[in-house]
């Protein structure tokens, strides 16, 4: 999940008045929980939880994971990315987890339902990685990109059961999340390799239009998926 780049959701807070009392607020609400910070190899990671009854063994994942994947992200990726990373597991959340500036949010009540699933730090981490801004790109394309990035850096997917659906006719390019995520695999094997990086670089430059498709693969995007559809099997 993404939400509103951090500068857009501080001209929300500037135009509801009173900043610095909303500001302290978040802050506090940011660091209400245990918080520890882990240092290595020139990153940082402090962790936030506000569940008490939290798994230190889920915990340790989602930290190992921070540390394996996010700074192979940030090389491949985009190298101005921030090492300064933050991870609040609250109770209060209800959806899985997102990602908002350098901040993730996660659910306390999903990590214990899903305790396999630390790869949502890779998605998630993605999305500070991408660090679009606002109105680059459709989100589908945003999510497709993350759910893409999960399945080549994630490091146990297998163990938490995340894996990238077969095509089926309902399916669109649109549906975003792990359906998007095979198509650009199709397209990385299939059809040219490479191509889901320079379109996450278009993204970053906000140069990405309609157009970026056909001249990063000789096809537009419709063109792409019906290629898709005849023939979604991927080239090993
Ligand atoms: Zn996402």
């Amino acid at each position: 999940m993404m939400r509103l780049p951090i500068i857009y959701a501080f001209s929300l807070l500037l135009m509801a008045g009173s900043v610095s009392a909303k500001a302290v607020h978040l802050y506090n609400d940011d660091t209400n929980g245990k918080a520890d910070t882990i240092k290595k190899n020139g990153y940082s990671l402090i962790f936030v939880s506000k569940d008490p009854n939290l798994d230190p063994v889920v915990k340790q994942k989602l930290i190992d994971t921070y540390f394996k994947v996010y700074p192979t992200l940030v090389k491949t990726f985009n190298k101005k990315s921030t090492k300064d990373v933050l991870f609040v597991v609250d109770t209060a959340y209800k959806a899985v987890a997102e990602a908002s500036g350098n901040r993730i949010l996660f659910s306390a009540g999903y990590m214990k339902a899903h305790p396999y699933d630390t790869d949502v730090v890779t998605h998630e981490t993605m999305h500070i990685v991408q660090g679009y801004g606002y109105s680059a790109g459709p989100v589908w394309l945003t999510e497709g990109i993350a759910d893409y990035v999960r399945y080549q850096y994630g490091i146990d997917n297998a163990g938490s059961k995340w894996s990238l659906p077969d095509y089926n006719p309902k399916q669109n390019y649109t549906n975003s999340y792990r359906i998007t995520g095979r198509f650009f695999l199709w397209i990385e094997k299939n059809v040219k390799a490479g191509t889901i990086k320079k379109m996450d670089a278009e993204l970053r430059a906000h140069t990405y239009n309609d157009a970026t498709w056909k001249e990063l693969t000789g096809k537009t995007l419709d063109e792409l998926w019906a290629d898709y559809a005849a023939n979604p099997l991927i080239k090993t």
